[in-house]
């Protein structure tokens, strides 16, 4: 199904985030009122009528019981909107507050714990530990909730290392799917001013393509869709992004990345690829089909057996 993405930026949010500017990544300078709601509800309506709406760009669950309840209850008002996603953090995530939106109907959460490594997430000051975004992630999982995680590969503090054992713990609290963003220095943050005393060095474009594609490979290789990599940064956005892997083509670069991967790996002597995909494999010889196949092999199988390899080199150090 189709989203009607509404922004609240900063929206129940109790603290900033050093990588953060919601306002620069997004162009939204403020928070929507219902009536605007209304009006960005209208305008997808032309088009289609079964939408899932995601509230994006805050702590949906940061916000009041109140303030939650109202925006749910309007939202459902609209017969377009078919299911509802909001995004939150782990430290603003209990039992209370997930009854709140099963009572509304909500499906999907995703939630941003951005790494599972304890210093990361201090330095990025995060504001919870790993235990407490794993609890998070697992009550979820529990209360019925289409779980989504957003992870993001270098943050201050981490390293391959680090990205991989975050990988292996979202596939452990049984993530249904994944959002993987490389880290960028939006201007005037405080990972800027941090880059500028030299306590923090950005990733560049190839250093992410290469760890996302390892990534892609524990996440599709082990069950959890991936179903973003990279930030969407708007074009007249982008003067913004003073340093890091800003590429709009980085996703189509990482699932080129992760197939040369399962190609090495694999050296199968027949790929069946389906139509839509050929443009992941370059240089390889193909067949069309209905499915991947890799010799025997289905996309599942070929993306575990290479995610393996990753992870015994990772168990190697
Ligand atoms: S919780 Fe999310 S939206 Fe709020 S400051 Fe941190 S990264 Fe930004």
């Amino acid at each position: 199904m189709k989203i009607i993405p509404v922004f609240l930026p900063y929206a129940g949010c109790k603290r900033r985030c050093v990588f953060c500017d919601q306002i620069k990544a997004t162009g939204q300078t403020k928070v929507p009122s219902l009536d605007d709601i209304a009006r960005i509800i209208e305008e997808y309506s032309r088009t289609s009528n079964e939408y899932e709406l995601g509230f994006y760009g805050g702590t949906f669950t940061g916000l009041s019981e109140e303030k939650m309840e109202e925006y749910l209850r309007f939202v459902k008002r609209f017969p377009v909107v078919k299911s509802i996603r909001v995004s939150t953090r782990p430290d603003e995530i209990n039992e209370r507050k997930l009854k709140i939106l099963k009572k509304y109907g909500v499906n999907v959460i995703e939630i941003g714990v951005q790494s599972f490594l304890d210093e990361v997430l201090e330095r990025s000051k995060r504001g919870y530990t790993s235990e407490e975004a794993e609890r998070a992630c697992k009550l979820i999982k529990k209360n019925g909730f289409v779980l989504s995680v957003h992870l993001m590969v270098g943050l201050p503090g981490s390293d391959r290392r680090g990205e991989i054992l975050s990988a292996l713990r979202t596939v452990e609290c049984g993530a249904d799917m994944v959002r993987i963003h490389p880290t960028l220095v939006f201007e005037g943050t405080e990972l800027h001013r941090m880059m500028e005393e030299g306590e923090y060095t950005p990733l560049n474009v190839e250093e992410a393509v290469d760890i996302c594609s390892d990534l892609v490979c524990i996440f599709e290789g082990w069950g959890t869709k991936v179903i973003r990599i990279g930030y969407h940064v708007p074009v007249e956005l982008r003067k913004y992004v003073v340093a890091g892997p800003l590429d709009p083509s980085l996703g189509d670069s990482v699932r080129k990345t992760t197939m040369k991967k399962v190609i090495e790996r694999l050296k199968p002597s027949r790929i069946v690829v389906p139509e839509n995909y050929l443009v992941w494999f370059e240089g390889a010889e193909l067949e069309v089909g209905d499915e991947f196949r890799f010799d025997d092999l289905s996309y599942a199988d070929a993306l575990f057996f290479t995610g393996k390899e990753v992870v015994e080199r990772w168990l190697n150090g």
